[in-house]
């Protein structure tokens, strides 16, 4: 018996140390992420049959001890017997695959942990010794009689050396409140130890705080935070190092200073996103106003440590008028008027809306009630082929040249002089052109005017040409956008051959430079 112990002993210690390998991490090819070689599973299969068949062998004898009793009187094996071999044969398999050899440890009698391996008490010790010698300055031992009881437990049940560490560490603690310290972790990597776990959890608390309003229904931090318990630290902390640690930006340059001849959608495409995106980063900045030396937020800072909340909110938003079209053939395609307009609706909507570090990430409506329904706006849209004599609504110079005189009125000489339209200068005979399309009023001379083109655009808006040395349209002609209707001169009260340009709306002369393109 004491032999099969020591064989045990052995192979169980090799299967702890595989064990271990495997819990450690790195070393574990499955965790690794490669499969674990044939070489390796069969080694794994042998070891297990092996101790399978140590089961069964000394489980075997003690039956054999058992029926050979039983067998002296009776001479024969009742079925109860036969029965009993079999059931234990089986528990024996049963056991050998769920259950493990081990040892409860106990320190003065006091419950510590159940171990595959006496190795793992040892190791745990001497990590607690050399921890505790380096804090202490002194040769520091653990105290109490460790004792092992041999036993059989689940194999999800044995201790792992970081609880057996920290039963001895309680002891070490016990010399100095001050050794335990708090480290922080974020998704896996250390960001440093902190000594005030009170203070930890406050400051974390108003981390989230900070991103929460009255309507927040739950805050949490999007990366996986871990606070362990670490004994010999060198390096301490502030709590206020630790928030700043975890407010850190970990994407590096998130703005960007604004010099000469940037523009907003220059600075977007630089950085890879839409206007409105950058827009949604720079509230209040005026994106037509852009100033040397502005500096924009060109990424979201995204800290070590990010906080995604829940608001749930209710607000009232619009409902806009469904639109009903009715076909009009007096008006030209792609033109279009409003006969009825609706009024909006108005509907109560509730929302949960999830935040990351504030920034907006995802709506979704969970109610929606209509408190006021909309009304149909009703549109008129046409359908008569357009011609290419109709007004665009744009003005383009009748002809390009110098300004040699602008609209508005001015004191020349002390006397007061109004002048109506701009003056273009044109060499003689050069091609005077409709600034628009639309049906020719007057073609002919008229007083100061001299020769005299006006067109009456569809708006209502006229043009007019003055000063011509000849006329190409008559009365009553429609002319399209650009068409040439006159020849340059300095017919009527003219110091030189130019085209008088004037427009009038609603029949009052108005600055052409506000209307020519
Ligand atoms: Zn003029």
């Amino acid at each position: 018996m004491r032999q099969w112990i020591d064989t045990m002993r052995a192979r169980l210690s090799q299967l702890a140390a595989s064990r271990q390998r495997a819990a450690r991490g790195p070393e574990d090819p499955e965790a690794a992420g490669r499969k674990k070689t044939f070489q390796e599973r069969q080694a794994e299969a042998r070891l297990a049959v092996a101790v399978l068949k140590e089961w069964s062998r000394i489980h075997l004898r003690r039956l054999a001890h058992l029926l050979h009793g039983a067998t002296a009187e009776n001479r024969v094996v009742g079925p109860a017997s036969f029965l009993l071999v079999a059931a234990t044969l089986g528990t024996a398999l049963t056991l050998t695959t769920l259950y493990s050899t081990s040892y409860a440890v106990t320190v003065d009698g006091d419950p510590v942990g159940v171990v595959a391996d006496q190795s793992v008490v040892d190791q745990a010790i001497q990590t607690v010794e050399a921890t505790g010698s380096a804090l202490l300055g002194y040769d520091y031992q653990v105290e109490g009689d460790v004792d092992y009881q041999f036993a059989l437990t689940l194999k999800s049940d044995l201790s792992e050396e970081r609880d057996i560490q920290n039963y001895f560490y309680g002891q070490l603690n016990e010399l100095s409140d001050q050794l335990r310290a708090y480290e922080v972790s974020v998704a896996g990597r250390a960001i440093g130890v902190v000594k005030d776990e009170d203070a930890l959890h406050q400051m974390l608390d108003s981390l989230k705080a900070e991103y929460s309003t009255q309507d927040t229904v739950s805050a949490e931090f999007v990366e996986d935070l871990e606070i362990g318990y670490v004994y010999a630290v060198q390096d301490l902390m502030t709590i206020d190092e630790m928030e700043t640690a975890l407010k850190a930006n970990s994407t590096g340059e998130t703005t960007y200073t604004v010099v000469q001849g940037d523009t907003f959608n220059g600075i977007a495409y630089a950085n890879d996103m839409s206007v409105s995106d950058l827009k949604a980063l720079n509230p209040g900045v005026d994106i037509n106003r852009l100033m040397v030396g502005d500096v924009l937020n060109v990424k979201e800072l995204i800290p070590t440590l990010s906080v995604r909340t829940v608001d749930h909110v209710t607000y009232t938003e619009a409902i806009e008028c469904p639109v009903e079209e009715v076909e009009d053939s007096s008006m030209y395609k792609g033109d279009t008027k409003v006969l009825t307009q609706g009024q909006e609706g108005e509907a109560r909507i509730e929302a949960d809306v999830t935040y990351v570090n504030g920034y907006e990430r995802e709506r979704e409506i969970t109610s929606s009630t209509t408190l006021r329904e909309p009304t149909t706006t009703v549109m008129a849209v046409g359908t008569k082929e357009k011609p290419r004599t109709a007004s665009t609504g744009t003005y383009r110079w009748p002809i390009s040249g110098r300004i040699t005189s602008y609209f508005g009125g001015r004191y020349i000489f002390g006397s007061y002089s109004y002048h109506s339209g701009l003056d273009i200068s044109a060499s003689y005979g050069a091609t005077i052109k409709a600034a628009d399309g639309g049906t020719v009023t007057f073609a002919g001379t008229k007083g100061s005017y001299g020769r005299l083109v006006i067109i009456t655009h569809d708006n209502g808006t006229q043009t007019y040409y003055a000063h011509n040395s000849s006329l190409l349209v008559s009365a009553g002609d429609k002319v399209y956008q650009g068409q040439a209707i006159a020849k340059a001169g300095s017919t009527g009260r003219s110091t030189g051959v130019h085209c008088h340009f004037e427009m009038r709306v609603n029949g009052t002369a108005v600055n052409p430079l506000n209307y020519l393109d």
